[in-house]
C-alpha cells in the first residue's frame, strides 16, 4: 500500500519542461510511482485543479533551526531551505546538524558556514572594520574546512557587515570553498547605492579562485536604478567563463539588525538613506518609523532588533528574476509572531502571482524550474527539484488561479500573514501543510553536501 497518493494534479516535469496529468504514488518518503491510473493509498489527496510542483528550494534564508521561520517557509511552499547566509551561521556545523536531527524540523535544512559575523567572531575579531591577521586567516580557513567536511553546502559572506574584510581574506576562504567545489553566496559590499565596484570585487575573487558564486538578494544590492548595468556585468562574466548565479526576493526594501555596520551613521550618510524611510520590524517599536531620536535609542539599547529600509525600483525585481541564472529567495529571518518583513511569508506566492499570472514574465514551467531544479543543481542536492520515480517526495500543491501573498510591511499590515492557495506541502512524503493548514509534522531532514 502506498503511503500517499496524489490524484489528478497537473504535474510539472522540471527536467523535460512539460506539464502532464499524472498521478503520484509515494512510499517511505520517495516518489515510487507515476501513472495515469487513479491511485489508492493510506492517504489520498484529490488534487484536481492543483499544480504539483517539486517543493520550492529557498536558496537564501536564515531559518537556521528556528521553528516559526520553518513554519512560515513551509506555508509558502518551501520544502528545503539553505541557511547560514550573509556570513551568519553556526560555526560548528556538525553540532548544528546533530541538534537538528535530534529535535526534528518541519522542512529540509542545508547550511552554509558564514564568514562575516560567525567565523570572524570565532577567531576573535570583534571589530567589523578590522582586517584579519595572517594567523586569523589560517584559523578561519581551518574552521571552514571542518564545516565543509561536516557537509556545509558552501561558505557565505555578508561583506556589508564586515567592511574590514580584505580581498585577500575573502580569497583565502574562496580557495577552500573551491577546493570542495561548493557554492559561495555573497552579500556584496556596497559603499554607496550605485556601487558596481562591489560586483567587480566578487567576480575577481571567482576569477582568481574558480569558486562558484551566488550573489545574494541581488535586488536589495542593485535594485536602485543600476540593475541593467549590474546584469550586464554578470552576463559578461558568464560569457567569460565565470560560474555565477544570483538570487532575489520580490521586494526592494531590505531589512537587517539596526546594530550592524549597514546602519552606521557614515553608511546612512553615504547612501543618502532617510530615517523616515525606515520602519522597525521587531521588538518594542514594531511598526514605528524611525526618527533621529529613535535611531539613536535603538542603536544603543536594541542593536539586535530589525529595521526595514524602504528603497529601490520595483520594476528591477522582474528584470533580475527573468534572467536564466536567477533564483527566487526569501531572505527570511527569525522573528516572533506578528513581527518581520513580508518576505518571510509572501515571497514565493508573490513570485508566481506577479511574474507568471499577472505579468507573464515567466511561464509557469520556467518559474517552477527556477524555484526547484535550478537551486537543486546549483547546490548539488540530489533527488530534489524534480518529481520522478526515485526522487524525494518533497511536493508543493498549489491553486495557481487563487495563489496570493497576504503579508505586508509592519506599519501597514501583518508581515507574517500566510498566503492563499498553497494547499498541500509534502516534505519527504509527510504533510507539513494539509488543506492549507500547517500540521506541525517534523519530517524535514538535514542535507549534507
Ligand atoms: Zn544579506
Amino acid at each position: 500500500m502506498l503511503d500517499v497518493a496524489i490524484n489528478h494534479a497537473v504535474v510539472i516535469d522540471t527536467e523535460k519542461s512539460v506539464e502532464k496529468k499524472i498521478n503520484i504514488g509515494i512510499k517511505d518518503g520517495k516518489v515510487v510511482l507515476l501513472t495515469t491510473d487513479t491511485l489508492i493509498a493510506t492517504r489520498v489527496i484529490e488534487a484536481k485543479n492543483l499544480i504539483a510542483s517539486p517543493g520550492f528550494i529557498d536558496v537564501h534564508g536564515h531559518v537556521d533551526g528556528y521553528a516559526y521561520s520553518g513554519e512560515l517557509s513551509a506555508c509558502q511552499g518551501i520544502t528545503t531551505t539553505v541557511g547560514g547566509n550573509c556570513g551568519l551561521s553556526p560555526v560548528d556545523i556538525a553540532d548544528f546538524f546533530a541538534r537538528q536531527m535530534r529535535d526534528g524540523f518541519v522542512i529540509n535544512q542545508a547550511e552554509l558556514i558564514g564568514h562575516s559575523f560567525s567565523l570572524r567572531q570565532a577567531v576573535g575579531i570583534a571589530d567589523p572594520y578590522r582586517q584579519a591577521s595572517p594567523e586569523e586567516f589560517a584559523a578561519m580557513e581551518q574552521l571552514t574546512r571542518t564545516a565543509l567536511q561536516a557537509g556545509a553546502c558552501g561558505v557565505s559572506f555578508g561583506l556589508d557587515y564586515s567592511p574590514g574584510a580584505s580581498f585577500v581574506e575573502i580569497t583565502a576562504l574562496a580557495n577552500v570553498c573551491a577546493e570542495f567545489n561548493r557554492v559561495m553566496p555573497i552579500h556584496t559590499r556596497l559603499f554607496t547605492q550605485n556601487d558596481l565596484y562591489s560586483l567587480f570585487e566578487v567576480l575577481a575573487v571567482a576569477k582568481r579562485t574558480g569558486v562558484r558564486l551566488l550573489i545574494s538578494h541581488f535586488v536589495y544590492q542593485y535594485g536602485t536604478g543600476i540593475m541593467e548595468e549590474a546584469l550586464q556585468i554578470i552576463d559578461q562574466a558568464i560569457e567569460n567563463g565565470i560560474d555565477v548565479k544570483i538570487d532575489s526576493g520580490m521586494y526592494t526594501d531590505w531589512t537587517t539588525f539596526i546594530g550592524t555596520a549597514t546602519f552606521d551613521e557614515q553608511t546612512i550618510a553615504d547612501n543618502e538613506m532617510r530615517f523616515s524611510d525606515m520602519v522597525v520590524a521587531s521588538g518594542k517599536y514594531l511598526g514605528k518609523r524611525l526618527d533621529r531620536e529613535l535611531y539613536l535609542k535603538m542603536r544603543k539599547h536594541y542593536p539586535n532588533e530589525s529595521v526595514i529600509c524602504f528603497m529601490g525600483n520595483k520594476a528591477e525585481i522582474y528584470t533580475a528574476l527573468k534572467k536564466s541564472y536567477a533564483m527566487p529567495s526569501t531572505d527570511i529571518g527569525t522573528y516572533k509572531k506578528g513581527e518581520g518583513h513580508p518576505q518571510i511569508a509572501g515571497s514565493f506566492p508573490k513570485y508566481f502571482k506577479e511574474m507568471v499570472k499577472e505579468r507573464g514574465d515567466l511561464s509557469l514551467i520556467e518559474a517552477v524550474t527556477k524555484a526547484t531544479l535550478l537551486p537543486a543543481k546549483t547546490f548539488g542536492f540530489a533527488h530534489k527539484g524534480v518529481i520522478k520515480v526515485g526522487s524525494d517526495a518533497d511536493i508543493t500543491l498549489f491553486d495557481f488561479e487563487h495563489l496570493k501573498d497576504n503579508a505586508d510591511f509592519p506599519d501597514r499590515g501583518k508581515p507574517d500573514a500566510k498566503p492563499t492557495g498553497i494547499e498541500y506541502v509534502l516534505v519527504n512524503g509527510t504533510l507539513a501543510v494539509d488543506q492549507g493548514g500547517f500540521t506541525g509534522e517534523k519530517a524535514g531532514r538535514i542535507i549534507r553536501v
